[in-house]
């Protein structure tokens, strides 16, 4: 096992790269052990929406199923009602649909399978492995003794079969409070492994469920119900991360211990009769991103507490967050395969998620002309109502993508950072008197600057070089090229600058007293005053643009209205954080 660890990034023949896991699924293969299959399952619970480590876990377990002709599917892993609901089971289904992956069958449910997980637990009772216990959860912790001390038995311990039944029963039937009685495997109070100390398997709780309203009100722990869930749906690879280590012996001990046979549904896919194989859980370290917070304790609260603007804030690492934001589903899944997959745990930086997109924005959005902070200017030796249709190459090197038609009129927009009247040394766009080529189109000469009452500059006059539509200027050479738009036929637009929400790496780091003192100030800025060439709302297929010189952008469909178009930074066009 050690030596296949080492082995996680190095890649493989079909180009995917190989990991521990993929090492171990192959291995599994050519021994038959599970005759042949492969079968995995991602397992959300519905307690919020799925960030970005969960599409790490997501690639995984639809990929290596894909890969070897298997099955993934998706269960929701529902047995803490209180903090669950259906919108986060929509959101989840939504995200791992967009992400590209489809799993098998229907959706699965925990919950699903409440009949079965109680008659097990009947069986555990019946068999002398699981009792009936009143300690108050108060008690139960001075039981359990700690990490340098072993548990002390509780006294309900040695509860008769019988009478252990008969609680039970009355827990299901509402007899009882929440908090009176607990069903706790009969393991070893003095094990270890703390998670061996007679866990709880089921609690009272008087509280409806999302999926099966109040048909319950005992609800089994995370770790009983997984192991079984797990062997219901006949799963192969049981693929987890690395907190979870220390349960693998419980949820081999619940599964030895029971009737699994009983289970008796296992064929394979082509419905014959199987061998049963329990299934086996491995581990692998979490996804952690720097200048980022995670866990969906801290993300919802910043959700409750209006940090953020919800879970899809365009500055979550929420999927439906990066969404919003532009991300693209491919971007993403090729970041999931870039970090690797190990068991070793590390803190993946900002960049390379960054680096993904642009990567792949690069490549596959088309360009076009947006300016955010709009500076007008007349083009004073052209006539009043010229128009002039210029066919501008969607993308430098990728011709396939075609042409679009940009209008060309005299009066114009470009962006205020493109003119100064006493520039810095170095300073290649406009100056007073100089000259710069308007993208795609003809170079001008500044002849005017126009100021108003408060010193403002308020626009510019400038005059065309007819002669250099394609091609260059006789006798000079122009430097400067800078972005413009129609001020008749721009359309105006909001846009929103996205930047990292945290200007410290690690958020969640014990020094920190407060993530909300490590808030980026300028994590968002709102432009209302954009220009955008008309070309965008053409009937492309890309929601994701490259706006000339200024970075990646989409546009927002949640807050667009027809007439005031909203566009989210997806991302720069250069990384500005390292240095
Ligand atoms: P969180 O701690 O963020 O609330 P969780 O582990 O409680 O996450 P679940 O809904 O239980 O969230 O997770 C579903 C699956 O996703 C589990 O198999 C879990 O191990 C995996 N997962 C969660 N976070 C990450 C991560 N950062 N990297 C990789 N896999 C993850
Ligand atoms: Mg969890």
């Amino acid at each position: 096992m050690a030596e296949l660890e080492k082995d996680s990034r190095s890649s493989s023949e079909a180009g995917t790269p190989s990991n521990f896991i993929r090492n171990k699924i192959a291995q599994d293969l050519a021994s038959n052990k599970h005759e042949g299959r492969v079968h995995t399952r991602f397992p959300p619970e519905p307690n919020g929406y799925l960030h970005i480590g969960h599409a790490k876990s997501i690639c995984l377990n639809f990929s290596v199923a894909a890969e070897n002709g298997g099955l993934c599917n998706l269960r929701f892993d529902d047995t803490n009602p209180a903090k669950e609901s259906q919108e986060y089971v929509d959101a989840i289904k939504d995200n791992i649909n967009w992400l590209g992956f489809h799993w098998n069958d229907e959706v699965r449910y925990s919950s699903g399978y409440f009949e079965r997980l109680y008659d097990f637990a009947v069986q555990l009772i019946e068999k002398g492995l699981a009792y009936v216990d009143s300690l108050s959860a108060e008690q139960a912790r001075e039981y359990r003794g700690s990490l340098t001390e072993p548990g002390t038995n509780s006294p309900d311990r040695e509860r008769s079969i019988e009478e252990n039944l008969d609680l039970f029963a009355r827990m299901r039937a509402g007899e009882f409070e929440d908090g009176n009685y607990s069903l706790r495997a009969k393991i070893d109070m003095a094990s270890p492994n703390i998670n061996m100390r007679d866990p709880v398997l089921y609690r009272i709780r008087h509280i409806a469920h999302h999926q099966t309203g109040k048909e319950w009100c005992i609800y089994p722990t995370y770790d009983y119900t997984h192991c079984i869930s797990d062997a219901i749906e006949n799963i192969t690879h049981s693929l987890c991360t690395l907190e979870f280590e220390d349960h693998r012996p419980l949820y081999d001990w619940i599964l030895h211990n029971l009737d699994i046979a009983s289970l008796s549904n296992v064929s394979d896919l082509e419905g014959q009769a199987i061998n049963y194989v329990l299934p086996e859980q491995t581990e692998f370290a979490k996804l952690k991103l720097n200048y980022t917070m995670m866990g969906k304790r801290n993300l919802k609260e910043m959700v409750d507490t209006g940090v953020i603007e919800g879970w899809d804030d365009p500055r979550m690492p929420t999927l439906a967050g990066m969404r919003r934001r532009g991300f693209t589903a491919r971007s993403i899944r090729n970041f999931c395969e870039s970090v690797g997959v190990s068991r070793s745990e590390s803190v993946v930086d900002m960049s390379m998620l960054e680096h993904a997109i642009r990567d792949d924005l690069d490549k596959s959005a088309p360009r076009a002309m947006c300016v955010l902070n709009p500076l007008r200017v007349t083009l004073v030796n052209l006539e009043p109502e010229h128009r002039e249709i210029l066919s501008l190459q969607n993308h430098p090197k990728e011709e396939s993508m075609g042409r679009r038609e940009v209008p060309f009129t005299r009066e114009i927009y470009i962006d205020r950072a493109d003119f100064e009247e006493e520039p810095p040394a170095g300073f290649k766009r406009l100056i007073p008197e100089g000259e710069v080529r308007l993208r795609g189109s003809y170079v001008i000469k500044c002849t005017e600057v126009i100021k108003g009452a408060d010193g403002e500059i308020s626009e510019l006059k400038c005059t065309v070089d007819k002669d250099t539509l394609g091609k260059k200027p006789e006798g000079r050479k122009v430097k400067g090229v800078v972005h413009w738009v129609s001020t008749t036929e721009g359309v105006k637009a909001t846009v929103r600058l996205y930047d990292r929400l945290f200007n410290v790496e690690n958020p969640e780091s014990k020094e920190i007293e407060d993530y909300r003192d490590c808030l980026n100030p300028t994590s968002l800025i709102e432009l209302t005053e954009c220009v955008v060439e008309p070309s965008v709302f053409a009937e492309s297929d890309s929601e994701n643009f490259q706006f000339e010189r200024e970075g990646y952008f989409c546009i927002d469909r949640k807050d667009s209205t027809e007439t005031n178009p909203v566009f989210n930074r997806t991302i720069t066009l250069r990384d500005s954080w390292s240095s």
